[in-house]
């Protein structure tokens, strides 16, 4: 099937190349669709976002994307906000697994946090009320509640997981938490199969620091959802293990959490961890489970072994070395 490929700004092209190499070695049939978006295109196009990206990932229904940067003090919005919206990539998913290897202070997270992507208190609806107060309005709708919940449900099943956890502030935010937990319920009463919980957002939290094992799949509102998946993330050894998905009706973009990290450009240093499994996440969304088994398998032996890792995980392998590492362990079985 045909793909689009984003190699993206910085740190992009290079996290970009180890994981289409990985993937590649699986032989999946894939015919890489390549498109320039953030700060190359815009000397080619005008543009960080040039109409040709979007309309391949409305075609193709796929992506994998590297990061990219946003430029500051050029009027440019951020790049990644706009193709989520352009797109409506509603649901925003985010395993924090845990890697036998990685410092940490937890060894067995295994969560995953689905956030709800176009509303909430990101909805920008806001403004001054006079010169000393501000309003900033958080929407919460029955449509994008649901949806999002019936995301999160069908997400654990397609995982094997057992159980959906949705996070709120209900008994103070009555109407707008009250509705997204009413939908949530409602949702719920659609698969008996999974186990339903709900959590207040702040006991949610402490619980996670504390017993991060006891929870599965999360649900959350947009704010809850930004700040919890960084939390998850904490859990589990930080930036460069953590991968991404940004998934609508129209099109699913898989991409790392981390940004472009400008600084390490082109030196072919940087964990390629969080990008692979993104390729895993969209190897998995395609329908090509065991092509992505075999991939997460090599990548825990290569962590565990820790010989051929980069710096980040104390190793001093290059980026396109581990990546190499990863298909070797892939092809020896
Ligand atoms: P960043 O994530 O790019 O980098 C912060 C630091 O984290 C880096 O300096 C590096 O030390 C470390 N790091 C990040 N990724 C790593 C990896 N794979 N391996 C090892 N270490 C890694 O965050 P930032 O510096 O705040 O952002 C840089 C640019 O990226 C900004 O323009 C920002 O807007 C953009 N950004 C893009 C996305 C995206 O494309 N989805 C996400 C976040 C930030």
């Amino acid at each position: 099937m045909k793909i689009t490929l984003i190699p993206g700004d910085g740190i992009g092209p290079d996290i970009v190349a180890a994981t289409k190499k990985v993937i590649e070695a699986t032989e999946v049939d894939i015919q890489w669709e390549e498109k320039i978006a953030g700060e190359n295109a815009i000397s080619q196009y005008g543009t960080p976002l040039p109409d040709e990206v979007i309309e391949s990932i409305k075609d193709n229904k796929v992506a994998l994307k590297g990061p990219l940067t946003t430029p500051i003090g050029t009027g440019f919005r951020s790049v990644n906000v706009a193709l989520r919206k352009e797109l409506d990539l509603y649901a925003n998913l985010r395993p924090a697994i845990s890697f036998k290897g990685v410092q940490s202070r937890y060894e067995n997270v295994d969560l995953v946090v689905v956030r709800e992507n176009t509303e909430d208190l990101y909805a920008g609806v806001e403004h001054m009320v006079g010169e000393d107060a501000a309003e900033s309005i958080k929407i919460i709708t029955r449509k994008c509640s649901e949806r999002i919940a019936r995301f999160a449900f069908n997400h654990a099943i397609k995982a094997g997981r057992k159980k959906v956890t949705a996070v709120h502030k209900a008994n103070i935010l009555k109407c707008s938490d009250g509705l997204f937990l009413e939908c949530a319920q409602k949702v719920a009463e659609e698969f008996p199969q999974i186990e339903f919980e709900d959590r207040l957002i702040d006991n949610m939290c402490m619980q996670l620091v504390q017993k991060p094992e006891l929870y599965d799949v999360m649900v959350l509102p947009n704010l809850y959802g930004d700040i919890v998946s960084d939390l998850c993330a904490g859990l589990v050894g930080g930036l460069g293990m953590t991968p991404g998905a940004n998934i609508g009706e129209n099109g699913a973009v898989f991409e790392p959490v981390h940004g472009s990290a400008p600084k390490y450009a082109g030196m072919d240093k940087v964990n390629p961890t969080a990008m692979i499994l993104s390729g895993i996440l969209m190897l998995e969304h395609i329908e090509e489970k065991a092509a992505a088994d075999c991939i997460l398998k090599a990548v825990k032996e290569v962590i565990a072994d820790g010989k051929r890792v980069t710096y980040d995980l104390g190793g001093t392998a290059k980026t396109s070395e581990m990546a190499d590492e990863i298909i070797a362990k892939m092809t020896a079985g």
